[in-house]
């Protein structure tokens, strides 16, 4: 099956490419290496052994996407495309709403015209706001506190509108919970660039001594220890999950929602012990005050992907921690380039 992956040089596209290979698949990138780069490629071949081809280009770029998807009997798409820094996201609204909710449309627009008519998307556990309960399944009410999640939330009511008026697509909407963890090899995994916004990348580059410490967003929260509660999933299952869905639900029309999550919840605190165990190096850190927009706690309930896509999340918090840890100490500083 050849899929396009947009987004596919990214850190979840990427490790999702090596798992397509090895299920037989064959994934096509387009990417515009806006946060990636490009000796991505060269892991995906060491790893996977098959080099994907690899178009650089926008998603905003109609013509390339028509003939990108015409030109490579493209069958599916999956797409991770996007931006999805909270933060920037309300300094610059337009350019979330422009590469997320524009540059989905303009995909979709391209499928029509090239007659693909499987897509699977990555939407977030965000669109869940501020759950009133956990753990949290796909029927909870849906929300948005900032521009990244009101892009998310957007694109959700865009493809579903789509997809009643094209009753013959098959959309799955895969809602993400926290991705973190490495490809096993420590040839992949999450490079971001600048100060890391997330937790893990923030933890690892304390181990590996690029910071002086981390600081813990809150402490008074109503959870075990104080801190933010999160189902941590590790980037290999999550990748499965994208696998499990083009093969369960691809070729059934249809809108198709799943939580791709464990339904753990672990602490911040918990998040750092386990990975000073996994690095045997210590991660000082500091209690600072609640960060903006933060909820306390949210963790998922995976049973309709499980019941429905035979799919569950099977990689222990260990091993989270030490596979960000091998990448980390092997690429103190990201990809080479
Ligand atoms: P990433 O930034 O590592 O990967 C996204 C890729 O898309 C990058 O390679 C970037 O260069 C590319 N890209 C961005 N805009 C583009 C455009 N207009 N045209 C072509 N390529 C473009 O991000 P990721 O962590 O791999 O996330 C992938 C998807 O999953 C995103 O849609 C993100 O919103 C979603 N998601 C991520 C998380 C997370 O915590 N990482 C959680 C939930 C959802
Ligand atoms: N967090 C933290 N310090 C950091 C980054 C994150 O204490 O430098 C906390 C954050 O408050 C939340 C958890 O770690 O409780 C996960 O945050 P992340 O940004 O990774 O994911 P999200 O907020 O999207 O769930």
């Amino acid at each position: 099956m050849n899929v396009l992956v947009t987004g596919g040089m990214g850190y979840i596209g990427s490790h999702t490419c090596i798992q397509m290979i090895q299920a037989g698949m064959t994934p096509i990138i387009l990417d515009n290496l806006y946060n990636s780069k490009n000796t991505v490629l060269d892991r995906i071949e060491k790893v996977a052994g098959v080099r994907p081809k690899f178009i650089e280009g926008d998603i905003r770029d109609k013509d390339l996407l028509t003939s990108a998807l015409k030109d490579n009997a493209i069958e599916s798409v999956i797409h991770f495309a996007g931006l999805k820094a909270v933060g920037e996201s309300v300094e610059k609204p337009l350019e979330y709403y422009d590469n997320n909710v524009n540059g989905t449309l303009v995909l979709v627009d391209a499928m029509r015209e090239a007659g693909v008519k499987t897509l699977v998307f990555s939407s977030s556990a965000t669109v869940y706001g501020d759950p009133a309960s956990v753990p949290i399944t796909e029927d909870f009410p849906t929300s948005a506190t900032n521009p990244y999640g009101r892009s998310k939330l957007m694109v959700e009511e865009c493809l579903t509108d789509f997809q009643k008026a094209n009753s013959d697509w098959s959309i799955t909407l895969l809602r993400y919970f926290n991705p973190v963890g490495s490809h096993p090899s420590g040839e992949l995994g999450e490079d971001p660039q600048g100060i890391p916004n997330n937790l893990m990348p923030f933890v690892s580059q304390v181990a590996v001594g690029r910071r002086e410490f981390l600081s813990v967003f809150g402490s008074d929260y109503p959870t075990k220890d104080g801190t933010g509660v999160r189902d941590y999933i590790h980037v290999m299952d999550l990748s499965d999950g994208h696998v499990a869905a083009l093969e369960k639900v691809g070729n059934k029309s249809g809108l198709h929602i799943y939580n791709l999550g464990t339904g753990n919840g672990y602490s911040v605190l918990e998040m750092v012990k386990a990975f000073e165990a996994a690095s045997g190096k210590p991660v000082p850190y500091k209690l600072v005050e609640r960060r903006a927009g933060d909820i306390a706690e949210c963790w998922a309930d995976p049973s309709k992907a499980i019941n429905d896509l035979g799919w569950k999340a099977e990689r222990t918090l260990n091993e989270m921690t030490e596979d960000t840890w091998r990448w980390q100490s092997n690429n103190p500083d990201g990809y080479p380039g």
